[in-house]
């Protein structure tokens, strides 16, 4: 039996930053960090820009210069020999480097840096609330005292014919990424013919670099009659839907996914409106289900997500939540939210890791803020989005591809998307967002 003060299920972002936060706070109690990939703590969102942008046509390698990826905080070691590694020297060799600008954390640096076990390409296959026990996918069976679930999520996955063919990817993992580039790769000079399904954000980064491939022919099958339409008001996904045309995106609104077709490798995406449209490879991205299986039929596992309270904690007590799967009160734009942005996603991880450990106990707070690139424009999506906007107001305009589109209820500001923004003028939209709030508490008090 092993045994350990805290388990945190989950080496995503969020599990290896409340590892950060329990070591903050504790210096010596024993942490277990299990994780089913070969590698931990990497940046999702740092994939596409990774893995997806296309080759130099002088080097033949990834144009880091023009890469959207956030800055390298940590190199990844080739020649490192631990089991992690190898995993990322493996998808690395077939390319130029991809992986690289990812941050990826080993078994070997968690141990070292943080001084907790991490178990990697293992599971959790069962977790008993009450008696604090859990099972590996190894056999072992292990006791903890306190436990925070980070299980994030997975690609959600169409059930329509063919979804099992060859080169019917979804982007989730490092795994995914570095396979998609494997199949670009080999499309050679005539190209590849790809089919991107979804509307997001996540379709759309990854229409918009793999279209910049040598010869690639770029179709997106989205059911919605625009792109984003989740954040963007109309002209604004319309003026959006143009900037793809006008890169090459083939853009087929309005239609929905009915199938894939091939004898064991993909030929066509058929469409329910009766197209066929002729793919080499389709690239899925149609949102993401919850990993919640170990606390299904729980109070845990709520199909948003695993509700908690503003300090993190799930209504077991010492059961804490953090990431993608937390569904956390938002006392700045209301409801309940789930963190967006590797950030927040970084910043929530410490707090739960905190103040798991009993030794502070802090409030989570954020402003929602979700930053994407596609084709040059960056993109800052602030505020709460949950609701149409009752108004919208422009300032700046859209063709130059500086604008703010700010979102209005009852005349108040409740979200607000920038185009190539100063810093300073997404925090002072923020500022007003907050603004808003306190002041509404003011009033309550008076
Ligand atoms: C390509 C891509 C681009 C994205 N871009 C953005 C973006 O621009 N902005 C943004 O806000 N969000 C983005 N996201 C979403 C973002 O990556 C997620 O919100 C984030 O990864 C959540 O982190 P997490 O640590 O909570 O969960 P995850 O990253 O999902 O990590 C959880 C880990 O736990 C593992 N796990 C699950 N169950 C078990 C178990 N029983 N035992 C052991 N391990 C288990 C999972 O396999 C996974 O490795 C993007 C996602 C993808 C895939």
């Amino acid at each position: 039996m092993i045994r350990c003060d805290y388990l945190v299920v989950g080496a995503g972002l969020a599990g290896v930053s409340v590892c950060e936060g329990i070591r903050e706070k504790d210096r010596k109690g024993g942490v277990l960090l299990v994780g089913n990939e070969a590698v931990a703590g990497y940046r999702r969102a740092d994939l596409a820009p990774c893995f997806l942008w296309p080759p130099d046509p002088r080097t033949g390698s990834k144009n880091a210069s023009k890469s959207s990826s956030k800055p390298v905080d940590k190199p990844v070691d080739n020649g490192a020999s631990d089991e992690g590694t190898e995993a990322v020297s493996a998808v690395g060799s077939g390319g130029q480097d991809p992986w690289r600008g990812l941050a990826v954390r080993r078994a070997a640096d968690l141990e070292a840096d943080l001084r907790v076990d991490v178990r990697l390409e293992t599971t959790i296959t069962q977790f008993n609330l009450e008696r604090r026990q859990a099972v590996l996918s190894t056999g072992q069976a292990l006791e903890f005292r306190k436990a925070c679930l980070a299980t994030g999520g997975r690609a959600a996955r169409p059930a329509v014919a063919g979804a099992g063919l060859g080169n019917v990817f979804h982007l989730r993992t490092l795994r995914d990424a570095a396979a998609v580039r494997e199949v670009m790769s080999l499309g050679g000079a005539g190209g590849t013919r790809v089919v991107v399904v979804g509307g997001g954000c996540l379709a759309a980064q990854a229409a918009s670099l793999l279209v910049g491939w040598p010869g690639a022919n770029v179709v997106l099958v989205h059911r919605g009659r625009a792109l984003w339409q989740r954040w963007l008001d109309g002209l604004t996904a319309a003026w959006l839907g143009e900037v793809f045309a006008a890169r090459g995106v083939q853009m087929r609104l309005g239609e929905t996914l009915n199938g894939f077709e091939g004898r064991t490798v993909l030929r066509n995406v058929q469409t329910k409106s009766g197209a066929r449209i002729p793919a080499a490879m389709a690239l899925v991205a149609c949102g993401v289900e919850l990993n919640l299986g170990l606390v299904a039929q729980t109070p845990l596992g709520y199909p948003y997500g695993t509700p908690v309270n503003e300090f993190l904690e799930t209504e077991e007590k010492g059961v804490f939540a953090a990431g993608e799967i937390a569904a956390y009160p938002d006392h700045t734009m209301g409801g309940l939210r789930r963190v967006e942005g590797a950030e927040a996603l970084v910043q929530q991880g410490r707090v739960a890791g905190g103040n798991l450990t009993g030794k502070q106990r802090q409030r989570f707070e954020w402003l929602p803020h979700r930053h994407a690139e596609l084709f040059g424009y960056a993109f800052d999506l602030v505020g709460d989005f949950s609701r149409p906007p009752v108004q919208t107001e422009l300032e700046g305009d859209r063709e130059s591809g500086r604008f703010v589109v700010r979102h209005l209820h009852g005349g108040q500001l409740v979200a607000a998307v920038g185009c190539n923004q100063e810093e300073g003028v997404i925090e002072g939209l923020k500022r007003e967002m907050r603004a808003r709030v306190t002041g509404r508490k003011r009033a309550v008090l008076r």
